[in-house]
């Protein structure tokens, strides 16, 4: 195995939705040469007046704390997408390059969606890396552009060596039960089309890639049976 490959991935959750069950999660991976990348950052350390549906459990910060790791230790931030339980403390990693496609940073600078944790992803240009479609950021880490959810959403996926081929899906599939083929029209959204064509790459990609672990954005059931941090997939 090479030094710079990918070696371990932890899962945090780091708040809900108590209401429906809801997990806000992000993840941590690691290089075999000491490389830590964060995936999403969670809700803002305030939640906003009148945003009662989520809710702060430990986040982020002090869950890498008790692995011994600073806000400093992070080099790269993968960005999602600037949604505010996923970008919401983005911007406490004050030495980590931000990941992110470059058609959802674009989307957000006008859209008010992501508005409330601007604060958070709007950083200085030169720390921002912005990435066109399906992009190896290093040996066993790609960002897979999975649109839908919102514009330039990615998904990811992460190779490990032990437990093979782990996909991240974030938002573009939430839920186990949405992960299905071609997948009906609920008339919910006007981004059903893609929101469709993501979810079609994606089992196309677990049938090519052999992965063996498939881990769903916002799912309660899964998320129980899951190793959170302290443990970790290796
Ligand atoms: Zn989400």
């Amino acid at each position: 195995m090479s030094q710079t490959a990918v070696k371990r991935l932890y899962l945090m959750q780091v708040g809900s939705m108590p209401d429906y069950q809801i997990p806000i999660v992000c993840y941590l991976v690691q290089t075999g040469d000491g490389k830590n990348i964060l995936i999403d950052t969670g809700l803002p350390e305030r939640l906003p007046e009148g945003e009662s549906e989520f809710e702060n459990g430990r986040d982020v910060i002090e869950q890498l704390a008790s692995i011994g790791l600073s806000p400093n230790d992070i080099d790269t931030v993968i960005s999602t997408h600037y949604d505010g339980d996923h970008a919401g403390r983005h911007a406490a990693f004050t030495k980590a390059h931000y990941v992110v496609q470059r058609v959802h940073h674009e989307d957000a600078a006008s859209n008010p969606r992501y508005a409330v944790v601007r604060s958070q992803w709007d950083q200085p240009m030169e720390r921002i890396r912005l990435v066109d479609g399906d992009t190896e950021l290093l040996p066993g880490l790609e960002l897979i552009e999975t649109s839908g959810h919102v514009p330039g959403h990615q998904s990811v996926l992460v190779r490990l060596p032990n437990t093979g081929t782990v996909l991240l899906t974030i938002d573009a599939v939430a839920f186990r039960k949405s992960f299905v083929r071609d997948l009906a029209e609920d008339g919910s959204t006007p981004d059903t089309e893609a929101i469709r064509a993501s979810t079609n790459k994606l089992l196309d990609l677990v049938e090519r890639e052999k992965v063996g672990l498939v881990i769903f954005g916002h799912e309660q059931e899964q998320w129980e049976s899951l190793k959170k941090l302290l443990e970790y997939y290796e």
